[in-house]
């Protein structure tokens, strides 16, 4: 029986059990990392996101909320782009025509990460193991006029669910019957956003700090990315909207220590890039250290309603080990 002294000595033995925090330098690190990259640059660098989370697609499927976003190369042709795990992991999903083959990476029983309009040859197949940063596959050289090469990218709790792409698809978007890729956009007048079903912000999700107490497999930098030239303010705080007065311009390729990561939720519920939020406390070459923008909405492609929906990338992660 559970008596008032009882409870107490087992919360009292339950807070000697929690191992003491290891004290690390002010530092955070991304959680995961991003899921492209060119030979000899940071990943990440050299794509935009064409088409973020939950925004739409006017020219490819209007009236439909974006599940993941789309990795499109600045320069050139998207095919051939390597496309890796953003984290440890287990392939549990690798088939299906999207058009190309799609991978779902499970990371924990309630996340899974999906690479969709990859190349027919994946390095990988069902049941293997990869590790952080491992290549799952290239991105396919579309040729159905669609739309051009391109990364379909997701973030989401689950691999199967009833109303999306299990048994009972909702919207007969489902790809057949316990299909995982699923539909890839989610009707932006369903009673639900798509956070509600599970689908997750990836730039949001990969961005979170890595949980505290861990030692970060650092020093963490943040590189300005290619063709970025732009002055920035620095802010006292996170998305505030008065800087400290100080400007910074950004050089690509220059680096600055990254002490902290300020990021949207990954149940993002906006339905446009404006609902991104994205910033990282640096140190700067002053001394000081302030808040910096690392990605902004632009619109490169916008929503029929006018909204931005794709991002730019100002400034990027470099990991060790990435
Ligand atoms: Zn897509």
């Amino acid at each position: 029986m559970l008596t008032r002294r009882s409870l107490l000595a087992a919360v009292v033995a339950a807070a000697a059990a929690i191992p003491r925090r290891r004290v690390v330098a002010q530092v955070s690190v991304p959680a995961f990392s991003y899921p492209i990259g060119l030979p000899g640059r940071v990943l990440g660098d050299g794509f935009v996101i064409r088409h973020g989370y939950a925004t739409e697609n006017t020219w490819y499927n209007p009236g439909w909320l974006h599940t993941g976003e789309d990795w499109y190369a600045i320069e050139g042709d998207t095919a051939g782009a390597a496309v890796f795990a953003i984290a440890d992991g287990e392939v549990v999903f690798a088939g299906s025509d999207y058009p190309g083959p799609v991978v779902i990476v499970r990371h924990a029983p309630d996340l899974f990460s999906m690479y969709g309009h990859l190349a027919y040859d994946l390095p990988v197949e069902t049941g293997q193991r990869v590790a952080r940063g491992a290549r799952v596959g290239t991105v396919l050289s579309r040729t159905d006029g669609r739309a051009p090469s391109h990364l379909h990218f997701e973030i989401r709790t689950f691999l199967t669910i009833p109303e999306v792409n299990g048994e009972a698809p909702r919207y007969g978007v489902g790809c057949g019957f316990q299909c995982p890729p699923g539909p890839g956009y989610w009707p932006i007048d369903a009673p639900e956003h798509p956070s509600a079903l599970g689908w997750r912000n990836p730039t949001h999700a990969i961005n979170t700090p890595a949980a505290t107490g861990m030692e970060p497999r650092v020093p963490a930098e943040v590189v300005v990315a290619s063709g970025v030239e732009v002055e920035v303010s620095v802010s006292p705080r996170a998305g505030a909207g008065e800087g400290t007065g100080v400007r910074l311009p950004l050089v690509s390729g220059e680096r600055y220590p990254l002490l902290d990561i300020d990021t949207g939720p990954v149940a993002s519920t906006p339905t446009s890039a404006e609902g991104y939020g994205l910033w990282y406390r640096l140190a700067l070459p002053d001394g000081d250290a302030g808040w910096v923008e690392g990605a902004v909405p632009t619109d490169d492609e916008t929503g029929s309603d006018g909204r931005p929906s794709s991002i730019r990338f100002l400034l990027l992660p470099l990991l060790a080990g990435a």
